[in-house]
């Protein structure tokens, strides 16, 4: 559900007060009907909004994010898991699909769209965009192999993995906390990186991907649209 005058911004009509008072002045019509009330909410995905007699299609491409809960795959459909698009059956119908995967036991940030030229441009491998995660991890880990991982370690592929970002936040008894920025997507890329310097990942979440940072008031399993200004940028990434 979207408020009626917000839909208006989005689909570039004015700005905020000026929409609120092409509302009062009676140009816009929710399922035919006029509606003076710039706070009425509507489900965007349903309603048809009509403004000045002309009926606003709302956005071709649409952007999500999700966070990600544990148990669940990154894919659009599977036989035997619960999929990130199970949890978006509340906007199905839009052609989305993740951007980018995260492991089944991998919490965070997901962007979801049905905009593919964005979605190729995040994830080309020329463009190193940042993705920062939480990691959570046993081991015996030293100076050195932070080092290590920060030049970039040897993970097993034809080239090591690209220089990594490592802030510790925490080591006590054997666990580590750490955020580490990584500017591939490999598959199970942070866990490879932490086994490669004998360590476990026990819990790993996506923090940001590029400028799209994980809003924290999104419960695991919830989602919400980007706002314009987080579309824009991820764009400008
Ligand atoms: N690296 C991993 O090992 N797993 C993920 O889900 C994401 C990055």
């Amino acid at each position: 559900m979207i408020r009626l005058d917000k839909f208006l911004c989005d689909m570039q009509i004015g700005s905020r007060s000026e929409v609120k008072a092409f509302i009062k002045k009676g140009t816009v019509t929710v399922n035919g009907l006029i509606i003076k009330n710039p706070d009425f909410k509507l489900n965007e995905d349903k309603d048809i909004v009509s403004y000045m007699g002309k009926t606003l299609a709302y956005e071709t491409f649409c952007y999500y994010m999700l966070n990600k809960p544990a148990g669940v795959v990154t894919a659009t459909k599977d036989l035997n898991d619960k999929t990130v698009m199970d949890l978006m059956a509340g906007v199905a119908g839009k052609n989305l699909f993740p951007v980018g995967r995260l492991d089944k036991d991998t919490e965070g940030l997901l962007l979801i769209t049905n905009d593919g030229e964005l979605a190729h441009s995040l994830l080309s491998p020329v463009k190193h965009i940042d993705k920062k995660y939480y990691v959570e991890c046993r081991g015996k880990i030293g100076d050195y192999d932070i080092a290590r991982l920060e030049s970039g370690v040897d993970i097993g592929d034809k080239k090591p993995a690209c220089p990594a970002r490592v802030e510790i936040i925490s080591i006590s008894d054997g666990k580590y906390i750490m955020e580490l920025t990584i500017t591939e997507g490999r598959f199970h890329q942070v866990k490879r990186m932490i086994a490669a310097i004998d360590g476990e990942v026990t819990y790993l979440k996506r923090l940001s991907m590029g400028t799209l940072v994980l809003d924290e008031t999104l419960q695991c399993g919830e989602y919400r649209r980007l706002s314009e200004e987080e579309i824009n940028s991820l764009r400008r990434n």
